[in-house]
């Protein structure tokens, strides 16, 4: 991005639609006049507590307005934001306090007894919003236009294949990143987007730029609770929703025969990880307008999106990419011509330059402005993209290429099985063989037996899991996806054991 320069814009948001609605909460709602007001009152106690352009100040918080508040005021101040998910552990917290070089913490009330030990034992300030509102306001010159290439945040990516890597997002990358989620849904005048993705993820936390840059009234969830959205959906006037798979599922339960959304309700968008078909099946059966998408932390939220034309004709597809974003699979080297499974690698504003401190890693993943995304994926001849798995957990047996996740997704179809996770296991003759990790619904179970003449029906010989595991749990990390990379530790131990 080169060096341009807009105006601030929740400042130009105020200019144009001061008394429209900006955020519904549980308990009230606020205009943009209001929200630039109460942005602007934590400028100056943030400034009171010494933030200044460029510094770096986490945040530790679930849904709330007072996050959306710490969102707006450090974009006033220049300074950075970085996200800490709740559901880590004190040390992965420390490990991103660390690597983010951060000053400064703000958290919610309620998590202080992870964060206040982490105040006395590192260099590091650690304030509640309790703590913040209670500061005064020191004068602060605000930031009134932002420039489209300086940093404005650093969000951690989930860590499902490694380590979490801090990804650092500008201005622009955000800006575009809205601006082409528009180009690809739509805007309308009666448009109200529910927020219950967690705003410490890239997903939740563009809906707030979103809110501003079009002018359009979110409604604000601390959590996840499919009966308060399914109401909002109902009662309340939310045209679009994003999701992740089991968040749908459970708002599927939700509907009962023969029920269905009003017709103003014309998006549910899903997407941040792999779309089990029998779910999307249930989605259409139910007339609930899915749309997939495909993105990541490193590009801001959506790159790739299916258009709601395509919905049900396409279904299990990722869709194409949006507007000013391109997308290629890499194939040794090569791109694919013929609707080969390679690497899928996407260019687009809405990309990160790069994450924070780690160029090795940069030189890798970012060629020519190019991103690696470490997906597999093939692109159909229409143009539309079917994502396929990790490549760093493709099993290799026999010299045949096995995608995990079409094994986890044929078990997966099975009503008694609650949770699966297949990885490849070392094999003298194969080199590698697929083994399942299987966990059952409560009160229900089937044996070996069963579950590989279940398995018969739709896969290859070479993909059927040479071993089930019955476990009670999978591990999972603070975003809830699979470790495909503990279940291999898993099955070291058990070797080791045995
Ligand atoms: P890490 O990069 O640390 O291993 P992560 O990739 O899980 O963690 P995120 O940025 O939260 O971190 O997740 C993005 C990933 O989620 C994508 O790279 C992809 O693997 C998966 N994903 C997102 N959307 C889809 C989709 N529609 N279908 C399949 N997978 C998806
Ligand atoms: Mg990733």
């Amino acid at each position: 991005m080169n060096a341009e320069t807009i105006p601030h814009w929740l400042e130009k948001r105020v200019e144009l639609t001061p008394e429209r609605v900006a955020i519904h909460t549980q308990e009230n709602s606020i205009t943009f006049r209001e929200l630039r007001k109460q942005s602007m009152c934590m400028v100056g106690k943030l400034a009171s507590l010494g933030v200044k352009k460029g510094s770096h100040v986490a945040i530790y918080a679930n849904n709330s307005l007072d996050f959306v508040r710490f969102v707006h005021a450090i974009s006033y101040i220049g300074a950075v934001a970085v996200f800490l998910n709740t559901r880590l552990t004190q040390k992965e917290i420390r490990f991103q306090l660390e690597d983010a070089k951060c000053e400064l913490v703000i958290y919610e009330q309620n998590l202080s007894p992870i964060i206040e030990p982490l105040g006395q034992e590192m260099p590091i300030r650690v304030h509640s919003f309790k703590d913040v509102s209670k500061q005064l306001e020191a004068p602060f010159k605000a930031q009134q236009e932002v420039r489209l290439d300086d940093i404005y945040t650093i969000l951690y990516t989930s860590g499902t294949t490694g380590n979490p890597k801090g990804v650092m997002l500008t201005y622009g990358n955000h800006w575009w990143s809205a601006v082409s989620s528009a180009l690809n849904l739509g805007l309308s005048e009666e448009d109200q987007w529910l927020a219950t993705l967690p705003l410490f993820h890239v997903g939740g936390l563009s809906l707030l730029f979103k809110n501003v840059i079009y002018g359009m009234p979110i409604t604000l969830l601390t959590s996840f609770d499919e009966q308060e959205i399914h109401k909002a959906i109902m009662e309340k006037g939310v045209t679009i929703v994003s999701v992740v798979s089991v968040m749908l599922k459970r708002l599927l339960s939700q509907l009962d025969a023969g029920e269905t959304y009003p017709t103003s309700f014309r998006c549910m968008l899903l997407g941040g990880g792999p779309a089990p078909k029998p779910l999307l099946e249930e989605a259409a059966s139910k007339h609930v307008p899915v749309i997939q998408t495909y993105g990541m932390t490193e590009t801001s939220s959506q790159i790739v999106t299916l258009s709601a034309q395509d919905a049900l004709r396409k279904i299990g597809s990722a869709g194409k990419p949006l507007f000013p974003a391109q997308l290629n699979i890499i194939n040794d080297q090569q791109n694919t011509k013929d609707q080969s499974i390679g690497e899928i690698v996407v260019k687009g504003p809405m990309v990160t330059s790069g994450y924070y401190k780690r160029p090795e890693t940069n030189e890798y993943t970012i060629k020519d402005e190019w991103l690696y995304t470490g997906d597999l994926g093939y692109v159909d001849d229409e143009g539309f993209l079917y994502v396929v798995d990790r490549r760093k957990d493709l099993i290799i047996s026999g010299g045949e290429n096995i995608y995990p996740a079409e094994i986890e997704e044929v078990l997966a179809g099975l009503d008694s099985i609650k949770e699966v996770g297949v990885i490849g296991q070392e094999d003298d003759r194969w080199g590698e063989v697929p083994v399942a990790f299987v966990v059952f619904h409560e009160g229900v179970s089937l044996s070996t037996e069963e579950i590989l003449s279940y398995c018969a029906r739709s896969l290859a010989k070479y993909k059927i899991p040479k071993m089930i595991y019955f476990e009670d749990h999978l591990p999972r990390n603070a975003s809830n996806k699979l470790l495909r990379r503990d279940l291999a530790k898993w099955l070291k131990q058990r070797g080791e054991m045995e």
